[in-house]
Formats: structure tokens, sequence, C-alpha cells
């Protein structure tokens, strides 16, 4: 047996990898097979849908709908109890993971019937209701190792992941994050315990709950892993790596072996929900090797992000935004383009808010840019207030239903004719294309077309570069 030292790992597992009973037993088998060669971190999503039904609640509670997120709540409970049940002739003695999920949702009625009361929920309260599925799934986790004969111990991430406080889609603090992740975690792996981390939560500096976004366990894994720091990081779903495209769309479409952290970072910027957008910026600076695997079939190799890899040269896949929101922004008659865009994009920046394409329209002052569908209503009302404010703006018009379809590849520099053939095959099946872009690094070419050309748009790039191919 190689001493516990050799191999510092972390393994995260999404929603679905610990969606019943029997998946968290297969998570907890595949945990138990590798501690020969490391004592991982473990980071943990919560259990399939559970993070929507939470939202749920938490909506129904400030509109006071006080029936609808009772039962949405009383339903959590149930399921859970259930898992901990189904799960104790595996874990007998399951008392102890069902306490915590009892107190755990008892704490979200308390934060509901405060918003009932209040109407009213704050950025913190939210988060701290919207991550509570991870507090679940973490004490499950951890009581399932513990009766395989494993240490393990549930942490809650307030304690080790330090954020700005942008709720909903806070920025970790990497220098507070890394003495926290330390302090808490090393000890606990030198006596062999294994540390089960909720993902997606975080705290701010006054210790308010954040959480890291839509998919951000992710994130969680790769920063306790760049800054432990581990040796690689793991990260099981429900798909075999990274793909050419989503199989959802694209039925041919292959794993992709190795990719580069910048290629995996455009990947995951412009939609592939297999890594989380922000996953990669740490382990990306820390050089900390990344794979995704399929929880369901744990043999196969999956993707492995690393350093600038050598590949076949042009795109390696296609991804999409299917819910994107375009906007067109005229400038009054006189002003500059540059002085419209400044007052746009300075207006996103202010809040946050990223944009997947920008154009300048011809040689007019109308600058044209994409954002994703949950932050529509956010980047109108700010437009409206800018238009109001700076007397610079003209005209704005929204188009609800679009999506954005972008080929990605490291070697697409000095590749000549991608852009053509990507929008040959666009025009060859008739798709309409509201808007192009081309990133000045030359890592990806985006164009947006209505929402409901997006899988045959993705389809087409797919065919035409050929990568179901081998
Ligand atoms: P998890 O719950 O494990 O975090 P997610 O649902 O967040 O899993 O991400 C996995 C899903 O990402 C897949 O089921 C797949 O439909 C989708 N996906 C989108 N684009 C890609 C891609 N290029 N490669 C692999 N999966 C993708
Ligand atoms: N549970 C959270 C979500 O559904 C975080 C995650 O799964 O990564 O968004
Ligand atoms: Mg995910």
């Amino acid at each position: 047996m190689r001493p516990p030292s050799a191999t510092k790992r972390v393994l995260k597992f999404g929603g679905t990898s610990l969606g019943s009973a029997d998946r968290i037993r297969s998570a907890a088998q595949l945990i138990a097979g590798q501690v020969a060669e490391t004592v991982p971190v473990v980071v943990v999503s919560a259990m399939g849908s559970t993070t929507d039904s939470l939202v749920r609640a938490a909506n129904a509670a400030q509109l006071g709908e006080q029936e609808t997120w009772r039962e949405l709540i009383d339903s959590l409970e149930r399921e859970h109890l259930e898992v901990c049940s189904d799960l104790a002739d595996f874990s007998p003695g399951a008392e102890e993971p069902a306490a915590a999920i009892l107190s755990h949702l008892r704490a979200v009625r308390e934060l509901c019937q405060v918003a009932g009361a209040e109407r009213g929920l704050s950025g913190t309260q939210l988060d701290e209701i919207s991550s509570t599925g991870e507090l679940l799934s973490a004490a499950i986790t951890a009581d399932t190792l513990n009766k395989l004969g494993l240490a393990a111990c549930a942490v809650d991430a307030k304690q080790i992941i330090q954020t700005d406080g942008r709720f909903g889609r806070a920025m970790v603090a990497a220098q507070a994050s890394e003495h926290l992740i330390r302090g808490r975690l090393s000890p606990l792996l030198a006596d062999r315990v294994i540390p089960v981390v909720t993902g997606f939560r975080g705290a701010t500096a006054e210790g308010s709950c954040t959480t890291l976004g839509r998919g951000g366990s992710d994130s969680t894994a790769t920063i306790i892993g760049a800054l432990l720091p581990a040796d690689e990081v793991w990260i099981y779903t429900d798909v075999a790596g990274v793909m050419t495209a989503d199989p959802r769309l694209v039925p041919s479409a292959k794993v992709i072996p190795f990719l580069s952290y910048r290629e995996a970072l455009e990947l995951a910027f412009f939609g592939a929900r297999v890594l989380h957008p922000n996953s990669m910026d740490l382990p990306r600076h820390h050089d900390v090797r990344v794979r995704i695997l399929s929880s369901f079939e744990p043999v196969s190799q999956g993707t492995v992000i690393g350093p600038k890899v050598k590949s076949r040269p042009g795109v390696r896949a296609v991804v999409d935004t299917r819910d994107a929101r375009l906007f067109t922004v005229g400038g009054v008659d006189g002003v500059a383009f540059t002085r419209v865009g400044t007052a746009v994009l300075g207006g996103l920046e202010a809040e946050g808010i990223p944009t997947l394409i920008v154009t300048q329209s011809s040689a007019d002052n109308v600058i044209c840019f994409a954002v994703s569908g949950e932050h529509g209503k956010r980047v109108r009302e700010i437009l409206r207030k800018l238009r109001d404010d700076t007397g610079v703006l003209g005209e704005i018009e929204v188009t609800s239903k679009a999506g954005i379809v972008v080929a990605v590849g490291d070697s697409m520099r000095g590749t000549p004719g991608i852009a053509a053939k990507l929008f040959g095959a666009l025009a060859e099946r008739n798709i309409n294309v509201v808007a192009i872009s081309q990133g000045s690094s030359e890592l990806s070419v985006s164009a947006a077309v209505r929402a409901e050309d997006v899988a045959a748009a993705v389809n087409a790039i797919h065919d035409a570069f050929e990568l179901g191919a081998g």
C-alpha cells in the first residue's frame, strides 16, 4: 500500500451521481476503491433536482405561498429520509444523517416562514436555502462511508470557501480560502479521515452564506484541488467525459480524451454544462489536472484537462447556450460607438454580468450583445436606467428566443477557413445567423441563431468538422 501522502485527490460527485440510494452506494464504493492510493477529499452536490425544489420553495415563500413551499420541503424531507432508510441495510444506524436532515430542513422552514411574514428574503438567506441540499447529501454520504468502515466527516464549505458578497454567483477569495482549506482539511487527511465537503456553498468574510452559481460544485472541487493543493481533481458526472457536443443534442458526440485548460475554459464559458464556467480558473493557474469521468462507467478514462496538448488542429467541440437574450442598443445621433459601447459594457461589468458575444453593427453606433437567459431581466433594467441617466442610448431591442452556438479549439489559430466552413454549414441547412463573433484569441467562433435552430446548428457544425468520426 502506498503511503497516504502519495496522491492527493479531490473527488466530486454531481447531482445525478448521488440521485438515489443506489447511486450513493456506488459513489461510496468508488471512493472506498481508492483509499489504498489516496485519502481523497470528497465534494458533493445536492441529490438529483433538490436545488431546483429549494429554489422553487424560496420563491414561493417570498410570494407568501405557504402551502406550496411547505409541500416542497415536506417532499424533500420524505425523499431524503427514504434514501437514509434504503441505505440502512448497507449502513445500519442511519439515524445520524436522518437527524441532520431534519435539523437542516427545519432551518429552511424557519427562513421560509420569515419570508412569508416579511415578504422577502435577503441574498444570503436565499443562498442558505438553495444550498441546503448539499448539507443533506454530505451528511448521507459521510455516514455511508462510515458504515463502509471508512473514517469520514461532513464539512460545511462555509468554513473553508471564502467568497465576495455577490450572492447567487459569488467569486472565491483565493488567498483567504487557501488558509481555511489547509487549516481545516489537512489535519483530517493526516488522520486518514475523508472530508465530505458540501459543494456550491461558501461564505463571506463575515460568515454570510453565499453560493457560487448554479452548477458551482465543480468550482468547489477545483478550488479545493488548486489550493490544498491536490495532485488531481476527478469530477464524476453522468456522461463519460467532456464530449464533442452535448450528447443530448448530438447522438454521435464523442468523448475528448485531452483538453487544454484554455479550451475547457472556453467550453465551460459558452455553456457546456458538464463544467461550471468558473471551474477552470484556479486549476489553470496552479496547474492541477482535472479529469471528468462517468460515475456510471467509472472504468472509462474520461477527459483529462491540463496544459496545452498536441492535438488535431481546428475545431474540437461545439457548444451551445440554448437560452440566450440578444440585445441591440443604438446610440442617440452624433454619439460615437465607443461612448455607447462603454456605457453599455460598463453597466454590465458593474453587475458582473458576462456577455456571450459582442459585435458592433457596421459603421453605426449600434452595439449588439448576448447574455445568458438568467440575466435577461436584469440587463433590460440596467439598459433602461442607463438610457434615462446618461442620455447616450437610443433604441433598445431584445430578441428573447436566441441561442448561441460556438466552435472551440486551441489550435484554431492559424487554421484558415474555419469560419467560412462553419457559416457555410449553417447556410446549407438554411439556418439564419443573427450575429457572429470570433474571439481575438481565435479559440472560438460564435454565431447567434434563433433558439429553435440551436439543435440543427450544433449538428450542422458537428457534421461539417467531422467531430463524430474516428
Ligand atoms: P452533474 O450533476 O454531474 O454536475 P451536469 O448535469 O451539471 O452534471 O452536467 C452534465 C451534463 O452536461 C450532461 O448530462 C450533458 O447533457 C451536458 N453537456 C453539455 N455539453 C456537454 C459536453 N460538451 N460534453 C459533455 N456533457 C455536456
Ligand atoms: N446543486 C447545485 C445546482 O444544482 C450545485 C451543483 O450541482 O453543482 O446548481
Ligand atoms: Mg454540474
